[in-house]
C-alpha cells in the first residue's frame, strides 16, 4: 500500500474544501498521514481524521511562525523520512509550491506542480502551455512531491463524528539559525469574500470596466464570489495583484466563473479555462473569450452586471 503525506498549512476545526480535496485523493491513493504545519486543537484533529487522515506529525514545541516557512519544510522532511512516504500532496498556491520545492531539494525528490490528478500508480496529470494540453507525468525518484489545483477533486462534506482513530507522532525539527525572520505584520483589509484560489465562484473584471470594480465587486457579494482581474485591471492599480488571473497570475478551476470586460488573451485563459462554467460579458461579439464560454452575454457590463446582482438578491 502507498503511503501519502497530505501537508495542512493552517488546521482548523472544519478542514476547508482545499484540504478535503487533498484528503480525498490522498485516501484514493494509499495510506494517509497529515503534516500540520501550524497547531491543532481537539476539533481540527477529529475533523481532518474524520476527512481521511491516519496520523498526524506535528513539530515538537511548536512552529515558530516568524521563521517563515523553513520550520514547515524541516517538519515535513523529517515526517517523510519518517513515514517513507511515497508521495507528498500539497495546496498548488504560492506556500504549498515553495514548501515542495524546499522539502524536495532537501531530499533530492521529484516535484510535479499544477495537478488535477494523480493515479494509483503516481503518474500526474497536469495541464502545460497556459492549459492548451495535458501532461502525465512520473517522478523518477524519491518520493514524488504533488501540488494539486484546487476544484480537481470531488471532496465529500465530513463529519467530524465520524472520527477515525488517529496517531499522533511529536518530531524534533532542527533549530537552525533562521536566513529571515518576520518582523512585523500589519493585516489586510479584510473583504469578507473568499479566497480567490479556491473559490466556488469568481466574477472578474478586466479592462472594460474602466477603474470602476464597484459593479464586479457587488455582483461577488450577490453571490458569495471571489473577485478576480485580468492583468491590465492589476497593472492600471484598479484592484491588487493578487486579484490577477492568468498565466502569470493565479490559475483557478471554480465551479463559476464570470469574466466582464475582459477579451480573453491566451494568457488570461491559462488561468481560467479550467472553470466547470464560463460566463463572458463583453461588447464586441467577436472577443476571443466568448470561444470559450458557456454562456456569452453581448452588452456593457455596467449594464449587465448590476442587472444579474439584482436578479440573484431578488430570489435569495
Ligand atoms: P483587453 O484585451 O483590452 O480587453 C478588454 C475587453 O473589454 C475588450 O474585449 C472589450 O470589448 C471589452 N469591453 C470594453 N468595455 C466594455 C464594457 N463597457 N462592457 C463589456 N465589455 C467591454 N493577462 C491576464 O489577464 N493574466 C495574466 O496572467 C497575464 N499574463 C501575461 C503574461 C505575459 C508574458 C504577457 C505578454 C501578457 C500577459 N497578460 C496576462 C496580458 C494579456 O496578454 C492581455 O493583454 C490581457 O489579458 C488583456 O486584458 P483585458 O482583457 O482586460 O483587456
Amino acid at each position: 500500500m502507498l503511503k501519502i503525506l497530505v501537508y495542512i498549512h493552517a488546521p482548523a476545526g472544519t478542514p476547508t474544501k482545499g484540504q478535503r480535496e487533498l484528503l480525498a485523493l490522498a485516501g484514493s491513493l494509499g495510506e494517509t498521514r497529515a503534516v500540520l504545519g501550524a497547531e491543532a486543537d481537539e476539533a481540527a484533529l477529529a475533523s481532518l481524521s474524520a476527512a481521511g487522515s491516519t496520523g498526524f506529525y506535528v513539530a515538537a514545541g511548536g512552529i515558530d511562525a516568524s521563521l517563515l516557512l523553513t520550520p514547515a519544510v524541516s517538519l515535513l522532511e523529517a515526517a517523510v523520512r519518517d513515514f517513507e512516504a511515497d508521495a507528498v500532496l500539497l495546496p498548488n498556491g504560492i506556500e504549498g509550491r515553495e514548501i515542495a520545492a524546499r522539502t524536495a531539494v532537501r531530499l533530492d525528490a521529484a516535484v510535479i506542480t499544477d495537478a488535477i490528478d494523480v493515479d494509483t500508480d503516481l503518474t500526474v496529470t497536469k495541464p502545460v502551455l497556459a492549459g492548451s494540453h495535458t501532461v502525465k507525468a512520473q517522478g523518477t525518484r524519491g518520493p514524488v512531491f504533488i501540488t494539486l489545483k484546487p476544484n480537481s477533486i470531488e471532496a465529500p462534506e465530513t463529519d467530524a463524528g465520524a472520527r477515525a482513530a488517529a496517531s499522533l507522532h511529536e518530531l524534533s525539527i532542527e533549530a537552525t539559525a533562521p536566513a529571515a525572520r518576520i518582523t512585523s505584520t500589519a493585516p489586510r483589509t479584510a473583504t469578507g469574500r473568499p479566497e480567490l484560489s479556491g473559490a466556488r465562484f469568481v466574477v472578474a473584471g478586466g479592462r472594460g470596466v474602466e477603474g470602476n470594480f464597484a459593479p464586479v465587486e457587488d455582483l461577488a457579494d450577490a453571490l458569495g464570489a471571489a473577485v478576480g482581474a485580468s492583468r491590465v485591471a492589476t497593472d492600471a492599480g484598479w484592484i491588487e495583484h493578487s486579484a490577477q488571473v492568468g498565466q502569470t497570475g493565479v490559475t483557478i478551476s471554480p465551479q463559476l466563473y464570470i469574466s466582464a470586460g475582459i477579451s480573453g488573451a491566451i494568457q488570461q485563459k491559462a488561468g481560467m479555462q479550467g472553470a466547470k462554467c464560463i460566463v463572458a460579458i463583453n461588447k464586441d461579439p467577436d472577443a476571443p473569450v466568448f470561444e470559450i464560454a458557456d454562456l456569452g452575454i453581448i452588452g456593457d457590463l455596467a449594464t449587465v452586471l448590476p442587472q444579474a446582482a439584482a436578479e440573484i438578491r431578488r430570489r435569495k
